[in-house]
């Protein structure tokens, strides 16, 4: 992948490892504007033609709300929103919480965001779209990342 990113939590108990397939300049964070997103400043980027890779060293925690079908992982040591998962179909979805990877990351302006306005389903359908596909969540090992 031609741009990779890497960052963590603010514990680094999670790391982060993205391939962009595109420049950062073209991706425009979505600041989602419902209650657990604006409690935790979050925005988001994905790419279906990217890659992403979580890994920790203390399992993630995992919170669902809403219509349950995402799943939110969280630093349960420093408690940091990293990202957000939707399993189908044996496959991972996710989008990433531009928070993790530091303020340096060259990404544009934000713009907000209000997906809870779609029917569940259409939301799936979305996600399923456009976000990170086939991402890769694992415990960490002492080799080096794929
Ligand atoms: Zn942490």
């Amino acid at each position: 992948m031609s741009h990779p990113l890497h960052g963590s939590c603010h514990c680094t108990n999670l790391q982060v490892h993205v391939g962009l397939s595109r420049e950062p300049l073209d991706y425009q964070p979505r600041a989602c504007d419902c209650g657990f997103c604006q409690a935790h400043g979050a925005a988001y980027i994905s790419d279906a033609a990217g890659s992403l890779a979580i890994e920790w060293h203390e399992e993630p925690g995992r919170y669902r709300h809403g219509s349950r079908n995402a799943e939110f992982l969280f630093c349960r040591q420093c408690g940091v929103l990293v990202a957000v998962t939707y399993e189908a179909d044996g496959r991972t979805f996710a989008a990433l919480n531009v928070r993790a990877l530091g303020s340096d990351t060259g990404f544009a302006a934000e713009a907000p965001a209000s997906p809870q306005q779609l029917p569940p389903e259409q939301r799936i359908e979305r996600w399923k779209k456009l976000w990170f596909a086939d991402v890769v969540l694992r415990p960490a090992t002492a080799a080096a990342p794929a």
